[in-house]
């Protein structure tokens, strides 16, 4: 059986604001991606592009406080450019994954507008309202990930709503029929536009516990990457993860697999799980749920080879029957990769990403290894940030950097229109600058994808982990009918040699993390560089 493309392929995840500029206003928009269509296929060949929220929006959090899900923000474009879009990314065999924001709206959609303006609309019931306690204090006592209670009071009506996120994010109430009816038909809206997939946030949110239950305190310390605040002192029981999400994710799936019966659509999810086998219940008893749960472990898990190893032996052990893996290292809502690990481990991660058996899905400019942005206060835009300092995810969404040219080829605007400077380091840093230079973290990104695009083993084949290495050292084979590969990690500093003997009958060096000359025979033993990542081509 020919596996499915996303199992085969690679996402690339395009942060819509920051990608590129075509009209000049600052923010990226849709026409900017198809000017950029060549980056995907001819400069990466990557399988599918991931575009965050596009859909009307006053931006409260940058488009995932959706106003109308069935159109497209004028200031990225119009409903006919996403279209041609789509249509010029099939032509090049490249899948199109957008966002389904589910868990909330913004306090702007109608559904909320009619919702809060009395208490017997038809559509009261379509958030979560609810009276407040005796002595006029929220239902209960959960809080926003945001920060504060997660009840905004609403003074006409005399009750509470429920937002997870910010205030202006009221959450949907799942329970109700008309709104998993009206919830539905947006995904059908947007596979009759062709999408081939859909990123659905905020999966563990879906359902709460019916009798709003107050959350107990937390006995387990929790190690968040953002914020030690209240929020992580509690044990979330009741405000995210019912067990009722679950048939929703497979009613959702339903409509994914049928909607256009023989084209299956793919589902991702957000899934912030507290371990492994949490983390591979979202696949669902049979199957049926996501496709792809996004798997954060290898960003929570501290960079070492013991660690990661562990986080993927933990990931492969948890793995339902006929389930299949997925890894990502960054995102818009987390530090960029090369400043969470170093410039010489990130050229390591890259090789760990694309050798790993399951679906990598690169963060746009992790391939020209950006680094977080220092944004200065005067700057910041993610209202987290700006409501709590130091939580703000401005540093990992700063225009991709394209070329040495002003704001980094990004936009054509003055720099001060730009939505987010550039990076001090685009005029070394950028696409252009890394495609004339042989061992730039860009070459490197197109070798490993290029390997992988031609490699069954690398795609598909099994992934077994070699025992006897030294400390510092991850190593792992991919094994698939006569191909196999031989993978070793240097995550530290200093020299290392990997004993192979009885591993592998020998093979060749293919790519290294770090200047190769020239090809070299390996037999009995590998020897790496400190920070160095090698590929061996194992002879059989
Ligand atoms: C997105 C975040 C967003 C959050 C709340 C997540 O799915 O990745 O960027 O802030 O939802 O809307």
């Amino acid at each position: 059986m020919i596996a499915p493309w996303w199992k085969t392929g690679v996402i690339y995840q395009i942060y819509l604001r920051s990608f590129r500029d075509a009209d000049g206003d600052g923010i990226g928009d849709l026409k900017g991606i198809l000017d950029k269509m060549a980056h995907f296929d001819e400069t990466l060949g990557v399988q599918a592009v991931w575009i965050t929220p596009f859909f009307p929006s006053p931006m409260n959090d940058f488009g995932y406080d959706v106003r109308n899900y069935t159109d497209v923000d004028p200031l990225f474009g119009d409903l006919a450019t996403f279209e041609k879009l789509v249509s010029a990314a099939h032509r090049r065999g490249i899948k199109v994954i957008i966002d389904f924001i589910c868990n909330h709206t913004s306090d702007q959609h109608p559904w909320f507008l009619d919702s809060r303006s009395a208490r017997d609309n038809a559509r009261r019931n379509w958030y979560v309202w609810a009276d407040p306690r005796p002595d006029g204090t929220p239902p209960n006592n959960w809080l926003s990930l945001f920060g504060g209670s997660a009840w905004e009071w609403d003074q006409k009506t005399g009750q509470y709503y429920l937002h997870s996120f910010f205030r202006e994010q009221p959450d949907l109430n799942w329970r109700s029929p008309e709104v998993r009816a009206a919830m539905l038909d947006v995904l059908r809206f947007w596979i009759d536009r062709g999408v081939d997939g859909f990123r659905i946030n905020n999966v563990q949110r879906l359902m709460k516990d019916p009798g709003l239950r107050d959350n107990p305190v937390s006995a387990v310390q929790h190690r968040p990457r953002r914020s030690m605040g209240p929020y992580h002192m509690q044990s979330h029981r009741h405000d995210r993860g019912h067990a009722d999400l679950h048939p929703l994710l497979a009613e959702m799936r339903t409509v994914l697999d049928t909607h256009r019966p023989g084209f299956p659509r793919l589902a991702i999810g957000e899934v912030h799980a507290r371990d492994p086998e949490q983390w591979a219940t979202f696949f669902g008893p049979d199957n049926d749920e996501l496709h792809l749960p996004l798997n954060y472990s290898l960003i929570t898990t501290p960079w070492n080879a013991r660690a990661v190893r562990r986080a993927v032996d933990r990931t492969e052990a948890a793995l339902p029957d006929g389930a299949w893996p997925t890894y990502v290292l960054g995102n818009h809502d987390e530090h960029r990769l090369a400043s969470r690990v170093g410039a010489a481990q990130a050229r390591v991660a890259a090789m760990l990403l694309l050798t790993l058996r399951g679906t990598p899905t690169i963060y746009y400019g992790d391939e020209i290894g950006m680094t977080e942005t220092d944004v200065p206060v005067q700057c910041q835009q993610d209202p987290w940030g700006v409501r709590m300092v130091g939580l703000g995810r401005d540093g990992c969404r700063t225009p991709m950097q394209w070329s040495d040219k002003p704001n980094g080829g990004f936009s054509g605007c003055e720099a001060q229109q730009l939505w987010l400077p550039v990076n001090d380091n685009h005029p070394v840093c950028n696409v252009s600058a890394q495609l004339k230079v042989s061992d730039s973290m860009l070459a490197l990104y197109r070798k490993l994808l290029f390997m992988r695009k031609n490699s069954p083993a690398l795609q598909l084949g099994d992934y077994r982990p070699l025992d006897r290495v030294p400390k510092d050292c991850f190593a792992f084979r991919r094994v698939h009918e006569e191909e196999e590969f031989l993978i070793a990690l240097n995550f530290g500093d200093s020299e290392m040699t990997v004993d192979l003997a009885g591993a592998i009958s020998g093979g060749k060096t293919l790519i290294s993390t770090h200047p190769l000359k020239e090809m070299y025979r390996v037999d009995d033993a590998l020897h790496l560089r400190g920070n160095e990542g090698l590929v061996v081509k194992v002879a059989r």
